[in-house]
């Protein structure tokens, strides 16, 4: 019998960053180091150094690596095919029938904590409704950096909650994080004006919009990202939803497509019960390329 033919390392990530490349991948050599790691069962620094020793790997792993590369080249989601991402700083298992979480979300995050910090310094244990979570994303990297926090994340979706659920074992925070199957603008009626922080990543495409990414456009659920004509008809009920929620002072914090960075501030303003302004200081906030990304509001009203 003839040994197992060899081919070096080097050579198979060339060969699997042209084939992505050719598929319009818009990372090929990443993925294809990620794609790598991913079927030898090794972290990416393992394979960087592989590189650099001028490694081969067996007739078997180049197989492996190749079905994976087919994979990606028909535009299957990276993060489908390797189980999970990174979000913040936490890892998220992610499948078919759950949006896959995206860095831009990660400035909610951000933004969030730095409230939490400040009801932490008060002396607070923090509560927090992660609404249309999705597989938890936003809503856990805030329980994950704050020990404190008590988190409500709401997912409408069967299947996505089910990904929720999966995340917040994995995750293993403990009691103060709870996942419930409901209706992100009606859902949690127990916590009426006890919330002090809703985040929310919600369906907000319009409907004249084109999702050029085939990734999206093929793998991510409808549902997670459609928001009827203006994008705005999901936004609306949870802007209610959230008034309700939140206690006096109490923090909004919603992501929005880049042509709302006006309409959703707006919809806030416009908001009135019993002749009051039912939010203040609203203020829309941009990404890191520059395009207005979210929408932060405070619940006017004293406690
Ligand atoms: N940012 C997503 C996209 O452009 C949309 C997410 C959403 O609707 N919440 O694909």
């Amino acid at each position: 019998m003839s040994p197992d033919p060899s081919t070096s390392l080097a050579e198979v990530l060339r060969a699997s960053s042209e084939v992505l490349s050719q598929a319009g991948v818009s990372s090929p050599r990443h993925d294809a180091e990620a794609l790598a790691s991913y079927a030898l069962g090794a972290d990416r620094s393992a394979v960087r150094s592989w590189l650099a020793l001028g490694v081969s790997i067996n007739a078997e792993q180049v197989s492996h690596i190749q079905a994976l590369v087919e994979r990606r080249a028909g535009r299957e989601p990276l993060q489908h095919i390797t189980g999970s991402t990174g979000f913040a700083r936490i890892d998220l298992l992610v499948g078919p029938g759950v949006f896959v979480p995206r860095p831009e979300s990660e400035l909610l995050v951000e933004r969030a904590l730095v409230e939490v910090q400040s009801i932490v310094i008060a002396g607070q244990a923090p509560v927090v409704v992660d609404l249309c979570s999705g597989s938890g994303a936003i809503g856990l990297a805030i329980a994950h950096e704050c020990s404190t926090a008590q988190l409500h994340s709401v997912e409408l979706d069967d299947d996505a909650f089910l990904w929720l659920q999966r995340n917040v074992e994995a995750l293993n925070l403990g009691a103060r994080v709870q996942a419930y199957h409901e209706d992100a603008t009606s859902a949690l009626p127990e916590l009426t004006g006890r919330v002090d922080v809703v985040v929310c990543n919600p369906p907000y495409v319009p409907l004249d919009a084109t999702i050029r990414d085939p990734e999206a456009a093929r793998f991510d659920p409808p549902m997670a990202l459609w928001g009827g004509i203006d994008g705005l008809d999901v936004i609306r009920g949870i802007e209610a939803n959230a008034a309700r929620l939140l206690q006096p002072g109490g923090l909004l914090v919603i992501e929005h497509a880049d042509v709302q960075g006006e309409t959703l501030p707006l919809l806030l303003m416009s908001s009135y019960h019993d002749n009051q302004r039912v939010w203040t200081d609203v203020m829309d906030q941009r990404d890191l390329t520059d395009r207005p990304r979210f929408t932060v509001a405070r619940r006017a009203g004293t406690a």
